[in-house]
Formats: structure tokens, C-alpha cells, sequence
């Protein structure tokens, strides 16, 4: 059943009537989501409001990033003007001044907050955004850069602080369907930065808020400077790709230039074989559990294309029942399609994944906060994160990233099934006061995938809409 609320919101008529006499109704604002390939400027013509405090250090990267993506910068004082001055001239959009006491709506702010040191500069903080945050759009962004907590102990507290600050913005601005997120860069990391800051303000990140991402130099290799078919010529094999998630990762990674090896349960050839026909992939029907499978796989790559450059494990089944209701078998199922099978399907293809190659899991919410009638789902799903934890440290040489995307509530075949009044609460529990769309956890995977999220490995990235489930 589809989300009642979300189809009377997009009804301008009924959206008036029950926000002007104030029923206690929520009404989540429609999202607005990128739709085809990435462009060259996946910004064009967005108006950035950009603020710093002094001694920030990603005034430079972010002035490059933001006018090649086509975006029109307004600059909160002189700080940044030097910086946005020569990329602003090549790409012929110079930033103005912001005017405090003007009315232009901001798609979007920026807010490098990386020279953040001392309890005075968080009132700069709060007069930054105090003016400027009842300007953002509906559908706006709010990016900030921070340095990661270390130094001494005030000092680790002042930059630990932004946590919590872009957590509790996230949560009032949500309801305008904005999202709030922190960009946590090492101090040799800038170059990594474009890809992640362009990904976050554009309109594929929708369902992501409230999420700090880690931008560091462990994986060794350079950012490529590649947006637009950015996996063209790439290999990448996905599992579970008949349906829901699975089949929406299939087509976003095809449109961004890859081939994909469409990897789903025997008995689902026919969905397979359609998908991979429509997107000039390959269908394999394979189960990941069956002893078989590693095999099978390492096969068919090797012969086909000689190697892979991203795994993509998204194959997953639920079993709920309380512990003392769950068989045997509804535990071994869970465990072994959504852990086992990732352990040693990722053993056998290592050997094959090229340098700056991608493993991307996918865990869930739940395996962050665990769920009532979900032991099976949730133990298996902590186990992608300690897994992806562990294995970026020992493939980070060769330049391999591995992460862990971590959904929330998804309108997809599995959703569809939990019982009405539950469906509801995971819904309306979050920021965005909605459901996400597959769309949103395939734009995400996609954007992992390409060299562009060099920087970021190691990592859970939820995309939730910032529920409020294990926040
Ligand atoms: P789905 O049921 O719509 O699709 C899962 C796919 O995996 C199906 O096509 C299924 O046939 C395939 N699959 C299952 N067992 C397999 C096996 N043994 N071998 C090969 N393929 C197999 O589910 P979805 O909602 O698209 O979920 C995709 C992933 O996202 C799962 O790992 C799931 O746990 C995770 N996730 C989903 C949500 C959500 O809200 N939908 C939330 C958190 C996490």
C-alpha cells in the first residue's frame, strides 16, 4: 500500500486546507530526486549561501567544487572571497555577497567549519545560521566540513560538538524535506572532497541526513575528477538484483556507464533476464548460499570479463519472529543469506577486484539499533559493519574500498509486508517524516561505486531519512 500522507501532500489544495487550520496531521514535503545520469553540473544555477570561521581550510576545494558544479555561491563576509575568485572567473559564475537582510531562498549552505578551535567560535556557530537557516528551501541542503575530534580535550570537544549540532538541525528542517549533514575530513584529504560535498548537495542524496561521513587517505589512490559516466568500462557484480533495491542499483549503475552482473535466487531467471536485457547486463541465476556459488562466480567473471571493479552485496531476506518463536532454520536462513554468504563470496572475488576496486554491503538501521522479532536480521546486519570495518584496513593498500550503506524504511517488497500500524511508525519516525524510495539507496551504492568516493572506506552510511531508530 502506498504512503496515503506523501500522495495528499502532493496535492497543493489539500496540503493548504490541513496545514491553514492546523490539523495535527503531518504532511512530509515530496522530494524532490534527481532523475537520469549524473549531469556535468549537478548544481546548475542552485543558489549556496557558503560561511566559514577563521583558519578554515577547505575554502579552496570548496569554491572549485561548487562552481564547476554549476551552483551561483553567495559569500557570508570577505573570508572566502580570495578563494571563490579564479574558479569563480573560469567557470563564469562569481559569488556575490549574501544579503542578511534580503529574502533570495538558499537551495542550499555550506559551512566549513574546520578552523573551529575554541567555545567562542561556536557563537559564531549559531550567528552564522541563526540568520540564514530560515531561508533554506524546500529540498535544501546543509553541508558542514569539520575536522576530526583529536588535539586536546576542549579542542576535540569543540569539533565533537558539530555532531550534535547538524543531528538537531537535520531535525527541524526535515519537515521542509531539507537534509543536514557533516563532511568530516582529515587534514590530507582535501582532494578527496569534491566528489562527497557535490553527492551531499545534490538532489541524489535525499533521503540522507543527519549522517557524519569520514573523508581520509587510507585507501591509497587520487580522486579521479570524473562526475559524469564515472563507471563507464567498470564491472560490477550485484546480488539480489531481480527486485526492489537490487533492480533500481542495476539500472542507476548502467545509466553511470557500468556493466552489471545481475546476480538473484534461481526461479527469478525471468525478472533477471528482462532486467539484464534492458541494461546490457548479464543474468545470473545463482543462489549466494548454495557451496557452490563462489565458484561458480569466480568463474563467470574470469571467463567473461578477465576481473570485477565492484561487488555490490545486496541480497537479503527477513525471518522475524521473536527469539523464542524463531526456528532453527528462520536463524540459519537470516545468518547465512545476509552474512555468510558475504564473508565467503568476498574471499573468493578479492583476488579478482582490480585496484580501487569497490565492496559495497548492505546492512540496515537495524543493525545499528536492533528490533523487536529481528534477532536473526539485526545480528546479521551488525555483521556487515564489523565486517566492512575490518576489511577496508587490510584492502585500503591496494586501494579498495569497502562500506557499508545502511537503509532505514524503504518502500520496497519487504516493507510492504510488515503490518500496518508498524509500517506507519517506520515511516513517519524520521526527519523526513516519509519512507525512502529504492532510488535513494541505489543513488547512494552508485556513488560509493565511482572514484569519486575514493576518500570514504570503512564506513556506514545510513540512509534513513534520519529515523530516529538507533540515531
Ligand atoms: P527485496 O526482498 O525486495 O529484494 C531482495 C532480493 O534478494 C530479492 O530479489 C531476492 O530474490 C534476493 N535474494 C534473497 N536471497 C537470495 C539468495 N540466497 N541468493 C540470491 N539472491 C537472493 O528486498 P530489498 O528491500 O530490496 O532489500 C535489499 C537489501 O537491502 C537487503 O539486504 C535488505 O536487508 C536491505 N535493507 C532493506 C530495507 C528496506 O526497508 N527495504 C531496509 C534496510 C535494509
Amino acid at each position: 500500500m502506498g504512503d496515503f500522507l506523501l500522495s495528499l501532500s502532493k496535492n497543493k489544495t489539500a496540503r493548504k486546507l490541513v496545514e491553514g487550520i492546523g490539523l495535527p496531521i503531518p504532511m512530509p514535503e515530496p522530494l524532490r530526486r534527481a532523475k537520469g545520469a549524473w549531469e556535468e553540473r549537478p548544481l546548475e544555477g542552485r543558489v549556496i549561501l557558503i560561511g566559514a570561521v577563521a583558519a578554515s581550510a577547505l575554502g579552496t576545494v570548496i569554491a572549485e567544487t561548487l562552481t564547476r558544479a554549476g551552483a551561483s555561491p553567495r559569500l557570508d563576509g570577505a573570508l572566502f572571497s580570495e578563494a571563490f575568485r579564479a574558479p569563480g572567473e573560469a567557470y563564469g559564475r562569481p559569488a556575490l555577497p549574501f544579503e542578511r537582510e534580503g529574502k533570495e531562498r538558499l537551495d542550499a549552505i555550506v559551512f566549513d567549519a574546520t578552523g573551529l578551535a575554541t567555545i567562542g567560535d561556536l557563537a559564531l556557530l549559531y550567528e552564522f545560521f541563526h540568520g540564514a537557516v530560515g531561508r533554506i528551501a524546500r529540498c535544501g541542503r546543509v553541508v558542514v566540513l569539520a575536522r576530526p575530534p583529536s588535539g586536546d580535550a576542549v579542542e576535540a570537544s569543540i569539533r565533537a560538538s558539530l555532531d550534535g549540532f547538524v543531528r538537531a538541525l537535520g531535525k527541524e528542517v526535515g519537515r521542509k524535506g531539507a537534509t543536514v549533514n557533516l563532511l568530516v575530513v582529515e587534514p590530507q584529504a582535501a582532494r578527496h572532497v569534491p566528489g562527497p560535498l557535490a553527492f551531499l548537495l545534490s538532489s541524489r542524496s535525499a533521503f540522507v541526513s543527519g549522517q557524519p561521513v569520514h573523508i581520509g587517505d587510507l585507501a591509497a589512490g587520487a580522486e579521479s575528477g570524473e562526475w559524469v559516466r564515472a563507471l563507464e568500462r567498470k564491472v560490477v557484480l550485484l546480488t539480489g538484483a531481480a527486485r526492489g533495491i537490487g533492480e533500481r542499483t542495476a539500472r542507476v549503475l548502467a545509466a553511470e556507464g557500468a556493466h552489471v552482473v545481475c546476480v538473484d535466487r534461481p526461479g527469478d531467471e525471468a525478472e533477471l533476464g528482462a532486467l539484464a536485457r534492458e541494461i546490457s547486463g548479464t543474468p545470473l541465476a545463482v543462489d549466494v548460499t548454495d557451496a557452490a556459488a563462489p565458484e561458480r562466480l569466480v568463474r563467470e567473471l574470469k571467463e567473461r570479463f578477465g576481473h570485477v571493479d565492484v561487488v555490490v552485496h545486496n541480497a537479503g531476506i527477513t525471518r522475524d519472529k521473536t527469539l523464542g518463536r524463531m526456528s532453527k532454520e528462520q536463524w540459519d536462513q537470516v545468518l547465512g543469506v545476509n552474512l555468510a554468504a558475504i564473508h565467503t563470496l568476498t574471499a573468493a572475488l578479492l583476488p579478482l577486484v582490480l585496484g580501487h576496486g569497490r565492496i559495497i554491503c548492505l546492512s540496515s538501521i537495524a543493525g545499528i539499533a536492533g528490533n523487536m522479532g529481528q534477532t536473526n536480521y539485526a545480528t546479521s546486519k551488525a555483521g556487515v559493519i564489523g565486517f566492512v570495518r575490518a576489511l577496508a584496513k587490510e584492502t585500503a593498500e591496494r586501494g579498495v574500498t569497502v562500506n557499508a550503506v545502511a537503509p532505514g524504511f524503504i518502500e520496497t517488497r519487504l516493507t510492504a509486508a510488515i503490518p500496518v500500524p508498524i509500517r506507519e511508525a517506520g515511516r513517519r519516525l524520521c526527519s523526513l517524516g516519509q519512507g525512502g524510495q529504492p532510488e535513494d539507496v541505489a543513488q547512494l551504492i552508485a556513488f560509493l561505486a565511482t572514484p569519486a568516493a575514493q576518500g570514504i572506506t570503512g564506513q556506514v552510511i545510513r540512509v534513513c531519512g534520519q529515523s530516529l531508530v538507533g540515531a
